[in-house]
């Protein structure tokens, strides 16, 4: 059984293999040149949902770390193939964190720290008849968050030829569904000091009901506002902040994990201007699938967030909280 399970995992992932060879990213790109072969492979039905801690999410990060390798992100000594193995206690198994870095140019600035996460896992297979939409039970997750993965990569692709002055680290969390475990062990088992840690760019999705702007959780919480607003205005994109303060929206990303420590940290989302029934039909929902999405606003999402991300680890200041 345990070799069928592994032949099984190698067919997959050589059936990937060529989604890892993302060309490198032009740092004179257009949104023609954003790729998304990261979202397609992310939100394919293969992947059946990639649940922690099953068959499918082991692939979801072989992938990556092929990904990750062919950007060429450093690794770091306790992370030496990009991956954090992340348990409860000493033995439950819930996955992996993929963790790479990129080194800072200014000599004084290389030694801080952003930090790009974004969540990698999502819900599995829908198990309620009642859920289940024309014979389709995956929750495929393309919003939630195949489409923040990619904006990660993205941004590593665009960094690995043109670095900025701070150094930068990404990460794909596993076990963000099931309470933000991946971020949560990652801030407990970090790969440098943690005074080093300056700022956490978050990327994360419920969905989208707004292709003008993007939403941003966390406004007013750190000192990055205005590189926001002036980054997003010259992109004609505009900044939504914190919809629906009454669901407390900022607390339910792995931002969260960031932000118990004191470190400051935004969550990064598709335009949305409140959680209306456009956002209902899709959030943890089996049509939130590739075939739903505007990818001419996605491009444009994610290409905001190259930009945005850029200017943050290019600033002079280290990024404060209020909190
Ligand atoms: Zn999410």
């Amino acid at each position: 059984m345990e070799r069928l399970k592994t032949v099984h995992l190698l067919y997959i992932v050589c059936a990937f293999l060529p989604f890892s060879c993302l060309p490198k990213h032009d740092s004179n790109e257009s949104l023609e040149k954003i790729n998304l072969l990261p979202l397609y492979v992310l939100s394919s039905d293969k992947l059946e949902g990639r649940k922690s801690g099953s068959l499918q999410m082991e692939i979801a990060a072989l992938y990556l770390q092929g990904v990750y390798s062919h950007i060429g992100l450093d690794t770091f000594k306790k992370a030496p193939n990009y991956f954090q193995d992340v348990f409860i206690g000493d033995s439950t198994s819930l996955g992996k964190n993929i963790v790479g870095f990129i080194r800072g140019t200014d000599s004084y600035l290389k030694d801080e720290y952003i930090v790009v996460s974004a969540h990698y896992d999502h819900l599995g297979v829908c198990k309620d008849e009642n859920s289940i939409s024309g014979g389709d039970s995956i929750y495929n997750g393309a919003r939630d968050n195949a489409v923040g993965v990619n904006a990660l990569i993205e941004i590593a692709r665009h960094f690995a030829i043109k670095p900025p002055k701070r150094s930068v680290i990404f990460v794909c969390f596993t076990a963000e569904e099931i309470g933000y475990l991946g971020s949560d062990y990652f801030l407990s088992h970090l790969p440098v000091n943690y005074s080093q840690i300056a700022f956490d760019f978050n990327i994360d999705n419920v969905g989208y009901n707004n292709t003008s702007a993007i939403t941003v959780l966390g406004m007013g919480k750190t000192t990055v506002d205005s590189i926001l607003y002036n980054k997003c205005d010259e992109l004609k994109l505009r900044v939504i902040a914190n919809p629906n303060s009454e669901l407390n929206l900022y607390e339910r990303s792995d931002n969260v994990s960031f932000m118990k420590k004191g470190i400051p940290s935004i969550t990064y989302c598709m335009g949305f201007d409140s959680i209306d029934s456009n956002i209902k039909k899709y959030y943890h929902s089996v049509h939130d699938n590739l075939s739903s999405l505007d990818l001419n606003y996605v491009r444009k999402y994610i290409n905001s967030s190259v930009f945005v991300a850029e200017r943050i680890a290019n600033v002079e200041a280290r990024p404060a909280s209020f909190y």
